[in-house]
């Protein structure tokens, strides 16, 4: 069955009117789902029992359990585990900023990207999420908590380039006006560098920030991380970068996790610096989040503040993400971890 969250207004309105129902139904309903979050039809007043049945029998409404939620007692991160109805579990970050509240979603079950430093990616990618359990997750955190989202990252479990079209869905449902309408610019979505979607997501006309894992200034280094780095190099990433930058004129974020030893030396930062040279971009610094199955550790503090200073000195703004919600394993993919190895 399809998911009714993932269909565009268009497609609502040809479904409906093939119902012979009138074509307005199709926004009632789109708003219903969109702008006031209906979890069923159950409270959609407006529209007649007939088409309700029709819309029940024909479609299913994507539905998250709480599994549990942790607080944070630093900053009121609250992270929430949510079961899906076949029993997967995945996790999303609700965060407040003195500027609003900010979610941040999963965009698979599990990944298949292999990135070393990453739990999420432990035991690889169990099934895509469709567009309507991408929305779902950021309808029932505003609903739930009553808040009104104003900043999306699609940042959580998953490469929501490994799942493009469902990405492309949720990102054109999300700032549809006649629903949550939320702008491009307040949505980021954070890929290992799968280039081809890159080129892809450049000839939309999204306005939204693109955020490349990029955590080695070398393919070599990069390989040893991250086995993605292996079928994409720098050099087209890059490529991608520019061509991206030149279609849509939206400056692009560089992810850079530091791990002890590993790649936070100077000669690191430098060569960094060199490559990103010249181009409208901004390096976030993560001190990396130790994952209990890896050996890494992070960076200590004056190490990261002088890879910041190297990259500032040859012009390229930077800035060292807070770790948000530390108390509480904000990190990709660690609760669904432990719930995981808990029933295990
Ligand atoms: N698959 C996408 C998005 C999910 S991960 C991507 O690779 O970009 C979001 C960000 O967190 C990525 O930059 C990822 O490399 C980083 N990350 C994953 N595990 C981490 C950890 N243990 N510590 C710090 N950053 C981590």
């Amino acid at each position: 069955m399809i998911d009714i969250k993932s269909l565009s207004l268009s497609e609502l309105e040809e479904t409906i009117t093939s119902w012979n129902e009138p074509k307005y139904r199709a926004k009632q309903v789109f708003e219903w789902l969109h702008k006031h979050f209906a979890e069923d039809t159950g409270g959609m007043s407006n529209i007649p029992k007939k088409l309700k049945a029709l819309l029940d029998e024909n479609f299913y409404f994507p539905k998250l359990e709480v599994v549990d939620v942790l607080c944070s007692e630093n900053d009121g991160t609250k992270k929430f585990l949510f079961r899906l109805p076949d029993s997967n579990v995945i996790e999303s970050v609700f965060m407040k900023y003195e500027h609003g509240y900010s979610v941040c979603i999963s965009s698979q079950v599990g990944c298949r990207m292999g990135c070393s430093f990453c739990a999420s990616t432990i035991g690889g990618k169990i099934r895509d999420l469709t567009a309507g359990e991408m929305l779902e997750q950021i309808y029932h955190i505003s609903v739930h908590e009553n808040a009104r989202i104003s900043n999306v990252v699609v940042m959580g479990t998953g490469e929501p380039f490994d799942n493009f079209e469902n990405f492309c869905r949720f990102y054109e449902r999300i700032s549809d006006p006649n629903g949550m309408n939320l702008s491009g610019r307040n949505i980021t979505v954070s890929t290992c560098g799968i280039t081809d979607k890159i080129y892809e997501l450049a000839d939309k006309d999204y306005t939204l920030t693109l955020a490349i894992s990029l955590h080695a200034p070398n393919d070599i280094l990069r390989q040893q991380l991250m086995p993605v780095a292996r079928a994409f190099t720098i050099g087209n990433i890059m490529k991608a970068c520019d061509y991206y930058f030149e279609k849509t004129g939206r400056r692009i974020t560089f992810e850079y996790s530091l791990i002890d030893g590993v790649n936070d030396s100077e000669e690191n930062a430098r060569e960094l610096a060199h490559l990103l040279k010249g181009r409208n971009c901004h390096v976030n610094l993560i001190p990396v989040n130790p994952v209990k199955e890896r050996d890494y550790s992070r960076s200590d503090k004056q190490k990261i503040q002088s890879f910041k200073n190297i990259l500032e000195k040859n012009g390229i703004n930077a800035t060292i993400r807070r770790g948000m919600g530390r108390d509480i394993d904000a990190a990709c993919g660690q609760l669904r971890r432990s719930y995981y190895e808990n029933k295990a």
